[in-house]
Formats: structure tokens, sequence, C-alpha cells
């Protein structure tokens, strides 16, 4: 559907998108010039006016004028569809750096709390969501310029999910490339061995990611682990490390003993539902079986630090298929357990598909809403905290995403991550090193290629240009 919006002052124009895009995630937003509106946005020097042909809405221009916009329309919204999205206006990505802002600027948590509501409109509960969160990053967070985390991506995957954004390739048809590869990341890992050890920087955390780092053989996995684990493990004390195994349909017996072997304290296996037509529907090539044999094979080898994953709003679910998922999840006790809303464009592939094609909508927001509540009651179920949160443009239910942990058991690595409080040096392609100046409080980052084959013939130049920025930080 197209919705025509009429708005006098274009310079506001992404603010009053942004609003819009809350509310009706997947309808094409317009701004022409004169057309049968859907809605007006009147932006005059005291006063907001916002209306359609039902409602009109006025609010005083505050201190912040765009707040101001923002808060006509939500509110006028609101009253139109009746939709509740309880992070207000918030669009920002890491909403618990407000809090821990604020808390560190000597606030209560009623203050914090208020400041939510008045500023963004957002719940009571999701001011107290960030503010937990902020508590628990300020505890392990700790910022040190020497100490670093080191990130490491395999670029391939079983198969290609049907909402993947990453640089992940299906290994099936890209056999060749594996050797390859997997020769230019040990030189990769080499190199910054080298590095690390000369400006004698202390690893704190090691993450294996991806893609699906086993997505390969069990040789090729191990041979890697080997290199993984003498260049950045071996003989350090590191906090953390981390094998995002993530499809279940890519573990072993083999590798999990792989990785006892070489001391993985904490592995993924994400189910993301645990609903076999869901699963076949995203081109996930495992089962729910699949998920629970390998879950208790790795607590059986001694894994006790398995988080999963889950994802809400995939496409044709419903709180019917988010009982089923989380009934299912409890019986398997994870340590810790993130729950993603599925990220939703207007044109994608995902969209036009099956959203379009297919009519599996997504369902209206009062069921997405339920459907995170049940998420949230398995984490208490479970014994487990909200430890990190980020939020992403066009998630659906337009919530966040957000790790659960038992005590101990949360994950450093994503906390240091998203609250950007670390170096990261990231190997692999599509990686993207992060230098954090803490002093300057500014970031400096460096990407390396997405695709394969470039990563391949271009690894020395990877390598040089990373050490380049790294070498503006430790001199
Ligand atoms: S497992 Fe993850 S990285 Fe691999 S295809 Fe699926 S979403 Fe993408």
């Amino acid at each position: 559907m197209i919705i025509n919006i009429g708005l006098n002052d274009l310079k506001y124009r992404y603010d009053v998108y942004q609003m819009f895009n809350i509310y009706f995630p997947l309808d094409e937003l317009k701004f022409p010039e004169a057309a049968d509106f859907d809605y007006i946005v009147n932006i005059e020097n005291d006063e907001i006016i916002f209306k359609n042909s039902t409602l009109e809405i006025k609010e005083t221009v505050g201190d912040n004028i765009k707040d101001s916009i923002k808060k006509a329309i939500f509110k006028g919204l609101k009253e139109i569809t009746n939709d509740v999205y309880p992070w207000g206006t918030l669009v920002g990505i890491r909403p618990s750096k407000i809090a821990l802002k604020l808390l560190n600027e000597g606030k209560s948590e009623e203050e914090i709390i208020k400041y939510f509501y008045d500023k963004h409109m957002a719940s009571e509960e999701k001011a107290k969501l960030c503010i937990d969160v902020a508590k628990l990053e300020e505890k392990f967070v700790k910022k040190n310029n020497e100490k670093i985390a080191i990130y490491i991506g395999m670029a391939f995957c079983p198969t290609r999910c049907l909402y993947c954004s990453f640089a992940s390739n299906p290994i099936g048809g890209n056999k060749k490339l594996v050797a390859p590869y997997l020769n230019a990341l040990s030189h990769e890992i080499e190199k910054i061995k080298e590095y690390v050890d000369k400006k004698n920087l202390e690893i704190e955390t090691v993450y294996f990611g991806g893609g699906t780092p086993t997505a390969v053989s069990n040789e090729e996995f191990e041979d890697m682990m080997n290199k993984v684990y003498n260049s950045f493990v071996r003989d350090r004390e590191i906090l953390e490390f981390t094998v995002e195994c993530g499809r279940p349909d890519s573990i072993t017996r083999e590798k999990l003993e792989t990785m006892k072997k070489y001391k993985v304290s904490r592995i993924s296996i994400n189910p993301q539902t645990m609903n076999d037509e869901t699963l076949k529907l995203i081109g996930r090539n495992h089962s729910v079986e699949d998920v629970k044999e390998k879950f208790n094979m790795a607590r059986e080898l001694g894994f006790n630090d398995i988080n999963m994953d889950m994802i809400i709003g995939l496409p044709g679910e419903g709180l019917e298929e988010a009982y089923n998922t989380v009934r299912e999840i409890k019986k398997l006790k994870p340590d810790s357990l993130t729950v993603h809303g599925l990220s939703l464009k207007r044109g994608s592939r995902l969209y036009e598909n099956f959203i379009l094609k297919k009519g599996l909508g997504i369902k209206d927001q009062e069921e997405i809403a339920k459907m995170y509540d049940e998420s949230k009651k398995l984490s208490k179920e479970l014994g487990l905290k909200a430890y990190y949160m980020y939020r992403q443009k066009n998630m659906v239910g337009n919530m966040e995403n957000l790790g659960y942990a038992k005590e101990g058991k949360e994950c450093i690595y994503n906390m240091q991550m998203i609250e950007d409080t670390q170096t990261i040096i990231a190997l692999g392609a599509d990686a993207v090193s992060k230098v954090v100046f803490l002093d300057e409080n500014r970031i400096e980052r460096f990407p390396n290629v997405k695709d394969v084959r470039e990563y391949v013939n271009r690894i020395d130049e990877m390598i040089k240009g990373k050490i380049k920025l790294l070498d503006t930080l430790y001199k």
C-alpha cells in the first residue's frame, strides 16, 4: 500500500518517515508535493499539527523540535491504529547507552524512567530494561586500551537462510573456494598473532563466528581450531572463547570434541524456531530433532555454556508456533538465550517472495508483542537475565534483540562489541575490525572485503590496512 504524507517542511522528512515506519513498516511511504494525502503533518513555529480524515493532534513545540514532531505523529498513529509500540519514538540502536549515561550523571531510576517517557514516550518496562542492561554492562565492561577482542569469521554456511543479511556462502556450491579461503584466513591469523605479540596486547575474548565456523569438514575444522587456539588462546589468560556453531546441521561429534580439546568455553546451537515447517521454509537444512540431538551431544561432552538463538516473527509464525518453540527450548535448558526480532525490509527477497506471494503475513502488533512476552517468560523460567541488547531498523514489532544469560554466563564479547568499548581485531571475509580510542571517545573501522575470492586475492592488502589502522592506537 502507498501512504501519501503531506509535510510542509521537508527538512524533517526523515524524522517523520521514522515514525510512520514504526506503524507501517511494509507500506510505501511517500511525500508528494500534492496528492490526496492520507496524513498531513504541519510544522509551525510553536506547534506541530498532525491530522488525517478522522483525527487532529496538536503538540506544542518543546526544547527539541524533532522530539515534538515525533511525539505528535506517534500519538496520532497510536490513536488511529490502536497499536502499542513500547519503545515509543525511540529509534536508536543502543538504547541502554542512554540509561548508562543518565546513571553516570547520578540520575535515579525513577528519573530515568520519567526521562524515557517524557522524551520518547517509551514504556516503564523498556526504561527498566535499559537500566538493568546498563548496570550489568557496567559491571563487565572494563575499559582498557591494551585489552582487545579477536573475531574470526567463517565465510560459509551449510545453506543460506532466507533472511540472512551476512556475507555467507552456501558451502555446497562453493567447495572450490574453501581451501583457498582457509589458507588466506590462516595467513591473516599468523600475521595478526605476530602483531598482538609484538605490541604486547592482552586478548580478553576470542569469538569465532561467521557464517558458520563448523560448516567445513571435520578435518578442516580441526586445522582451523588448532591455528586459532595456538595463536590466540594458548598461554594467554583469556576470559572467553566462543564458537558460534549456530547451525545444528553443521555440528558433528568430532567437531564438538575438537572444540573441547581447544578449550572453547562457550558455544551456540541455534534453532531460531522449533517448528519443522518453518525451518524448511526458511531454508535451514535441519530439523527440530537435530537441534535436540546436537544440544544433548554437546552437554554430554561437557559443554556447560551453551547459547541458543530464536527469532520472533518468522514467516507464517504466530503465537502458537512461539509457544512450541519456547516449550522445546525450555526442555533443553540453555545457559543463555538470544531473542531476535526478524528484520524485514520492503522489497527484500523475503518480503516479496514469502510475505506477498505466499501470503505468509506477519502477525499483528498485539500478537507479535505476545510472542516477545513468551520469550521473556521463557528466560525467566530458565533463570536467565537480560544482559545485552540492540535494536535494528525494520524489526517486526519494532522491539529489540535481547541477550539473556545465567549469572556468570554473560558473553563478554557481545557486551564489548555492542557498547563499542573495546578494540576488536576481526579476521576473515567481511569481518570489520574496530579500533576504539577510549581517551578520545572515537572509533575507526577497517572492513575486510566481503567477496571470498577478493578476500583471498587481496589478503595482504587487508592485513596491511588493518595493521596501519591499529598502529594509530598502538604506536
Ligand atoms: S546461519 Fe546465519 S550466517 Fe549462515 S546463512 Fe543462516 S543467517 Fe546467514
